[in-house]
């Protein structure tokens, strides 16, 4: 079955083509700058496409020129936020597209331009099946005590704030491939998953399912990211914002402007390691900083799950940087954890085990892949529909 994974940004528009029983990528791609060109008729200006419909006709070329004629079964969409409704990947109609809609103020940034792609297809090809696959759902497990937030009652009931989640499909994959690795049953796992990219978070799993995630109401709570604070004390707004800051300057600040950006200089951990191993010493407390926040929450979750069995690493920086994965499990002494260092320095696209055997647990690297877990979710749903 070939499957169309579709992940639909405000200006952008990253397609794969996936193969699902082979687990291959046939094309895949990326379309930018959407909606700030002309849609290249030549008078000069950036030659973006002008909406996702033209940058849909694009993917189509690309695919085209590529492929040939292929007999596309579906299309999958990452959809950001499923809200409290969404557990599960969904078939997509009319009703289902209005629902994500009314889901925009809580993501405002992102399921307008998910709504934008899904209705560009829904135009092109009518015929063709469209899933949506949210990276909320795999967190609507979440027991209530740990998505309320301690504030009055009717934040929740009359706005909806309330700890969401997100990466639960990366989570959710994850999650499965260790189980798979250490041969648990799925829901016997008990453990943590850690998947530290640009964007970061952890994920308390108990019995294969999550019981608490690092990230909120919005992508930004909890781990220091690349250019996000995470966890910080909510009176800094209110105070900078009796200092003059609005609104935008304080979503500026703490989503592109903080985490290792802000205390380095460079969201990109590579950067940052080097410029710390050449004695800068802000890379070393931003690498510090970084670690102890993460080694916090991985204590934290094992309280969470009642003694996690197995700690995971996932995502650019948890899959790569064994620098990073041995600053963490530094801190993470009082659990028992040992790192084997020669497993650890070991670079490979494979799941795997980094700790000794004589660690009270163990410590994986399992390659996330969120367009195969998309895909996979896709055919399901269209299969059992079918
Ligand atoms: P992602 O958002 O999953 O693509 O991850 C991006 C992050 O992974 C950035 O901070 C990169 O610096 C980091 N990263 C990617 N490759 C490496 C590597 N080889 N070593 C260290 N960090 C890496």
């Amino acid at each position: 079955m070939l499957v169309l994974v579709i992940n639909s940004g405000s200006s952008s528009l990253k397609y794969q083509v996936r193969d699902v029983a082979a687990g291959s990528v046939l094309a895949e791609g990326l379309i930018e700058e959407i909606g700030m060109g002309n849609g290249g008729d030549g008078d000069g200006e950036i030659e973006g496409p002008r909406d996702h419909a033209e940058a849909l006709e694009q993917v189509d070329a690309a695919i085209h020129a590529e492929l040939g004629d292929l007999d596309l079964a579906a299309v999958g969409h990452r959809v950001v936020h499923g809200g409290e409704r969404f557990a599960e990947p969904v078939l997509i109609d009319n009703e289902i597209t209005r629902a994500i809609e009314r889901l925009n103020p809580l993501a405002p940034l992102h399921n307008p331009a998910n709504v934008l792609g899904i209705r560009a297809i829904a135009k092109k090809w009518p015929d063709l099946p469209q899933v949506a696959v949210f990276d909320t759902a795999f967190h609507r497990s979440l027991p209530e005590h740990a998505w309320r937030y301690a504030v009055p009652d009717s934040l929740y009931t009359s706005h909806g704030i309330r700890r969401y989640g997100f990466h639960g499909t990366s989570h959710e994959y994850v999650t499965h491939r260790a189980a798979a690795l250490l041969d648990v049953p799925l829901e016997e796992f008990d453990g943590v998953i850690a998947h530290l990219g640009n964007g970061a978070s952890v994920t308390a799993i108990q019995g294969g399912k999550s019981v608490d995630t690092s990230m909120g109401f919005t992508p930004l709570e909890g781990l220091v990211m690349g250019t996000r604070s995470g966890d910080l004390d909510p009176s800094i707004l209110v105070f900078l914002g009796r200092a003059g800051w609005t609104p935008e300057d304080l979503d500026t600040m703490l989503n592109r402007e903080s985490g290792l950006k802000g205390l380095a200089g460079s969201n990109d951990m590579r950067s940052v390691v080097e410029a710390s191993e050449a004695g800068d010493a802000r890379a070393a407390t931003a690498l510090a900083v970084t670690s102890y926040r993460l080694a916090k929450y991985i204590g934290a979750y094992h309280v969470a799950v009642g003694g996690a069995k197995a700690l995971v690493f996932t995502a650019g920086i948890g899959e790569n940087s064994h620098q990073f994965r041995s600053l963490v499990a530094d801190r993470l002494g009082a659990l028992g954890i040992v790192l084997d260092a020669g497993l650890n320095a070991v670079r490979s696209k494979e799941p795997r085990v980094i700790s000794t055997p004589a660690s009270a647990i163990p410590v994986l690297v399992v390659p996330t892949d969120e367009e195969r877990a998309i895909a996979e979710a896709t055919a399901a749903v269209v299969h059992s529909a079918g």
